[in-house]
């Protein structure tokens, strides 16, 4: 069996987290290096590599992630304001962790994004 990912041994409890959200698809909780004032990840408990490796019968689990996002961004108060939702993907993408996750960003005006820096 494969190696339980940094996120499967948050999930499981073995590495501590400040969790925000639980249930049989997803687990959420704060990233440990946040981008803006709320940075939330939120992670399917099933450890898909990345999204290059879903398959049809995840459909239900991947978008229960976006329900989820809107629970937490109500819980926040900034449904209506707005956030952001990045899911980065492999290499390029700047994947850090091999483990499907969604970040959930917000907290005052996000900027713009686009081209990688060494592009500009
Ligand atoms: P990625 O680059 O894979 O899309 O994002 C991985 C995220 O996981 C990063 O934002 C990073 O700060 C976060 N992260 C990495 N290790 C840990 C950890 O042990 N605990 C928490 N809460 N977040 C982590």
């Amino acid at each position: 069996m494969s190696e339980e990912t940094i996120f499967t041994k948050i999930i499981n409890g073995t590495i501590p987290s400040k969790t925000v959200y639980h249930d049989d698809l997803v687990t959420a909780f704060l990233d440990i290096a946040p981008k803006a004032e709320h940075h939330i990840l939120i992670v399917t408990n099933k450890p898909i590599p990345s999204v290059a490796h879903v398959e049809a019968e995840d459909e239900q689990m991947l978008g229960h992630l976006f329900i989820v996002a809107r629970k937490i961004a109500e819980d926040l108060g900034v449904n209506e304001s707005g956030y952001r939702l990045i899911v980065n993907v492999g290499k390029d993408g700047c994947q850090e962790v091999p483990h499907i996750h969604m970040h959930l960003l917000a907290g005052g005006y996000l900027g713009g994004f686009g081209f990688p820096h060494d592009k500009i």
